[in-house]
């Protein structure tokens, strides 16, 4: 496949994971998934916005009987601690008993899957997993155990598939990433 170098806002971006991988790495994830799952009614908790095509091309490959829903995550400071903490937003379902399945664009410090996780266990789900397209391991700050991984990627930026840079590049079809 050509390499193609592109402009988004002041920043110069090249290819770098190419649509035909991610989907090659995304299959063999829907597989795994559907043999770990067969029995067990999984609910998808996608996260907005940077999942949306990895949860449409990861989903669409599974076959076992689940639930697929959408959340956002906002930031806000809380009061009793310094640090920032993402509230959710749009969970409507009950998630008591069922076997949960975080769906993430990328996994790069840990912070934000870490404080979700957190939360989501105070509501007594049977199981939670995080499945991510992306994850960044050398950035980890978090003892997190994530189960699925489409692609393991160094400390770069990358936008596309999702991904964006200042609110664009998220309908790019590849992933790119910047040029230093
Ligand atoms: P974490 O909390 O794991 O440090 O970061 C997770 C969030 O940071 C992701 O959901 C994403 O919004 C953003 N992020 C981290 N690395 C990248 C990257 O390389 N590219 C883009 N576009 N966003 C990133
Ligand atoms: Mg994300
Ligand atoms: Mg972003």
């Amino acid at each position: 496949m050509n390499p193609r170098t592109i402009q988004i806002h002041d920043c110069e971006f090249s290819t770098y994971i190419f649509e035909e991988e991610i989907i090659a790495r995304i299959t063999m994830l829907a597989e795994q998934l559907d043999k770990d799952y067969a029995e067990k009614r999984p609910l998808f908790l996608a996260v907005l916005n940077g999942s949306f095509m990895f949860v449409a091309d990861l989903l669409k490959r599974v076959s076992m009987p689940c639930e697929i829903s959408f959340i956002r995550l906002a930031s806000y400071q809380d009061m009793h601690s310094t640090g920032k903490v993402k509230e959710i937003l749009g969970l409507n379902e009950d998630i008591e008993g069922r076997h949960v399945v975080v769906l993430e664009d990328i996994v790069d410090t840990g912070h934000t899957v870490h404080g979700l996780l957190q939360q989501l266990r105070e509501r007594n789900p049977a199981s939670v997993e995080v499945a991510t397209l992306l994850m960044k391991p050398d950035c980890l700050q978090h003892p997190l155990d994530v189960k699925y991984v489409a692609r393991e990627i160094p400390n770069d930026f990358v936008v596309g598939y999702g991904l964006d840079y200042n609110g664009l590049g998220r309908n790019l079809r590849d992933i790119y990433k910047i040029v230093p």
